[in-house]
Order: C-alpha cells, then structure tokens, then sequence
C-alpha cells in the first residue's frame, strides 16, 4: 500500500497568510502547483472527473470523518482501478499518472515505490513475451548517476532481483521531486 504524507510544496490556500511562521527553505523554492487541477487532470487521461473526485472525497471522510486532500483521493481512485482493470497498458499508464501526481505533489518516497512497481512491471512483460535480457536507456537530461546507467544490459531475471533503476540516488529534479529517475528498460533483442 503506499504511504500517503502530507504534500512538501505549499498548497495555494497558505498563500493568502501574509507571513510564514517558519523561514522557507534559502535553497530551493518549491514549485507550486494547484494539486486540484492537477488531480482532475490525471483523472481526466482515464475518463474520470469532477463527480468522481468529489465522490470519493466524501466517501472517505465518512469513512475516516475527515476529509482527504484531493490528490490523495485521486490516488485512491487509481489505485481501485488498478485493481479492477485488466488491460495492462491501461493498469502500467495508471501508474504513471500516479507518479507523475506524486512528482507535483513532492512525495519522493511514494514515488519512488510507484517507479519501482512500474520498473518491475515492465520486466515481467518482457519476460511474459519470451525475452530474457533488458538494457537500460537514459533519458536526455539524465543526472550523472543515471547516466552511468546508459546502454547496461541484465539478465530479466537479475534486474528483478537486484533493481537497477529507478535509480536511488538519482539527482533529476522534476516538479516538486529531487530524484525522479526516467530510466527505462528496453527488451535486447
Ligand atoms: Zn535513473
Ligand atoms: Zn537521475
């Protein structure tokens, strides 16, 4: 199950004090987004919206009595329909919306989980269809440590084992996340 915590980048609402009680952070300014465009946005690659949302925001502030964030309600919708959908490039592009909302929302530690499902994802596809060795591809703005990564080739079964990507200590900055590796496994023909 993934950890839910409370979002790093400050939500619009806090906008509106006129000073902040804590110093904010001299290295990095935080991007901000508006977590509720961004939730409906994900929802909006499945065919979900609005009704939805607000559906299960009241669902699980009767279930909890009180009432969930809308990013973390959008989270729970994915989830559910992981689990009910078969198809599975449906269930794979599901996950990446969740970690794309998890990026805007700064959870590096859910995201990190969700690269990892997805990576392990990808590996059993590949070997499902018969193939026995990945390599890894970069993405063009890689960090240093995924660089490192470029064109190394595994056994299927020794990357499910050992994990190499997303890469832990990757330094790639995305939205509100240090750290999101974009690696990818390639099948070897
Ligand atoms: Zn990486
Ligand atoms: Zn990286």
């Amino acid at each position: 199950m993934v950890k839910v915590l409370k979002p790093k980048g400050q939500v619009k609402k806090e906008n509106a004090k006129s000073k902040p009680a804590k110093a904010p952070e001299k290295a990095k300014v935080p991007v901000r987004f508006d977590l509720r465009e961004e939730s409906l946005r994900t929802l909006s690659q499945f065919y979900l919206g609005e009704m939805d949302l607000k559906m299960r925001v009241r669902q699980m502030t009767v279930a909890s009595g009180k009432e969930p964030e809308e990013w973390v309600a959008t989270l729970e919708i994915l989830k559910d329909n992981i689990i009910k959908t078969e198809h599975p490039d449906l269930k794979l592009k599901m996950y990446q919306g969740m970690a794309d909302l998890l990026a805007k929302v700064g959870q590096k530690e859910d995201l990190f989980i969700i690269q990892q499902i997805i990576a392990r994802y990808n590996l059993k596809s590949f070997k499902d269809i018969g193939f026995e060795r990945v390599e890894i591809e970069v993405s063009k703005d890689a960090c240093p440590v995924c660089r490192k990564n470029a064109g190394k080739k595994f056994r299927i079964d020794e990357a499910m084992e050992t994990m190499p990507i997303p890469c832990r200590e990757c330094s790639t900055e995305v939205d509100a996340v240090k750290g999101y590796c974009k690696c990818r496994y390639f099948a070897v023909f």
